[in-house]
């Protein structure tokens, strides 16, 4: 969620379209926002109208950033926690009520698995990952009194959020990005630019598929890191998310600690797993492929197949059996996924949580 300082714009292969060129041609631009790349990919009729529209959408998600980051002692959401265990309501901007609100159901649904006022657990483990220490157990103790969703009231009426309880502190780490990258993708269809995909450190949102191709190829990483892809879906209007803690996490006495953490107990998971989900929008994509790591595979799934237009597959390092071994588990609807076939695919292997290009395109993840 930190914006780094220095964020700058490169185009990567940029084509100009020939003037009177009957097609659109593809553009690809990357920018760090939030810490991360932002990659977008699209087709327009020329140069100038893909800067507009990229700038465009690059400048939007700074502006989410201000109000979303954690980091950022100016944020709204910062200022927002300042106000917490003050026994009032503040108004919020449309984000984040937006972000806010799709938490809160995301946490229902989840039974508290996916909890945005996780921040007070995450501020212990970041420096348990960096110092390669456990925290506590009175620290998580102490922490655990001021997490849980509904110690955060939300008011429709007015838009307003009350945090209940003196120093909670939300973090949207886990659903932010997904948010950030479906608004880029409107932002884009403002500009008249629907052929289009997002991609931001494993959340894609997808938009109307390039020219004369059914989808954009979706790459899904192999739980063993090195091994090429496990497959490739084909995939349009829809997002894609990817968490889990194949390369965010740390070892600490001996066990894996991921940077994802079960509000219940207040630890960082253990058990070693990924989890992707496409869904109709980036935030529900983005907070429920965060869920379903904390709620395992029976439960999570269980959950998948009673929301609407979602499907999921999770993978599993298998419990108690040598490094490598791993289980898969898949939501019923995804079985009935599109596979890109290898003509649509063309050459080329990515080592990725999950991306999505188009033929012709290399986005990368770096996480
Ligand atoms: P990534 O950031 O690797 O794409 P996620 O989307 O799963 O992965 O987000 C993980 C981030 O979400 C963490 O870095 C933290 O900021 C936040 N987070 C960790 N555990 C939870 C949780 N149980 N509920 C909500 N957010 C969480
Ligand atoms: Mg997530």
């Amino acid at each position: 969620m930190r914006r780094l300082a220095f964020g700058w714009l490169v185009a990567v292969g940029m084509t100009a379209a020939p003037p009177a060129a009957p097609n659109p041609a593809r553009f690809q631009l990357s920018q760090v926002e939030m810490a991360v790349p932002f990659e977008l990919v699209f087709y327009a009729p020329d140069e100038a109208s893909a800067n507009r529209a990229a700038q465009s959408a690059f400048r939007h998600i700074a502006q989410l950033n201000t109000i979303l980051s954690d980091y950022d002692p100016e944020s709204e959401l910062t200022r927002l926690c300042a106000t917490s265990g003050e026994g009032r309501s503040v108004p919020v901007s449309d984000p984040l009520w937006r972000v806010l609100s799709r938490a809160y159901q995301v946490a229902d649904l989840s039974d508290g698995a996916f909890d945005v006022t996780i921040g007070p657990m995450i501020r212990i483990w970041r420096r348990a990952r960096r110092l390669h220490e456990l925290p506590s157990p009175e620290k998580v103790d102490a922490a655990r009194q001021l997490v849980g969703y509904r110690l955060m009231r939300l008011y429709p009426e007015h838009h307003g959020v009350e945090l209940r309880k003196k120093g909670m502190r939300l973090d949207l780490g886990g659903i932010a990005k997904g948010f950030a990258a479906e608004e880029a993708l409107r932002v884009l269809g403002e500009h008249g630019i629907t052929r289009a995909m997002v991609h931001a450190g494993g959340d894609i949102c997808l938009g109307e598929p390039p020219p004369d191709k059914p989808g954009w190829v979706v790459a899904l990483v192999s739980p063993r890191h090195g091994d090429p892809p496990s497959g490739y879906l084909c995939l349009s209007r829809c997002s894609v998310a990817t968490s889990g803690d194949l390369e965010q996490y740390a070892i600490i006495e001996g066990r894996h600690y991921s940077h994802i953490i079960d509000p219940k107990t207040g630890i960082g998971l253990t058990d070693r797993s990924l989890a992707t989900v496409v869904a109709p929008d980036g935030m529900t994509a983005d907070a429920l492929a965060t869920a379903l790591c904390v709620m395992g595979p029976a439960k999570g799934l269980r959950l998948v197949e009673k929301l609407p237009g979602v499907a999921a597959r999770v993978v599993r390092a298998e419990q108690g059996k040598p490094e490598g071994k791993t289980e898969e588990h898949l939501s019923g609807r995804w079985r009935d996924l599109p596979v890109a076939t290898p003509a649509l695919r063309g050459g080329g292997e990515m080592r990725l949580k999950s991306e999505a290009r188009d033929p012709k395109s290399e986005a990368r993840n770096p996480k």
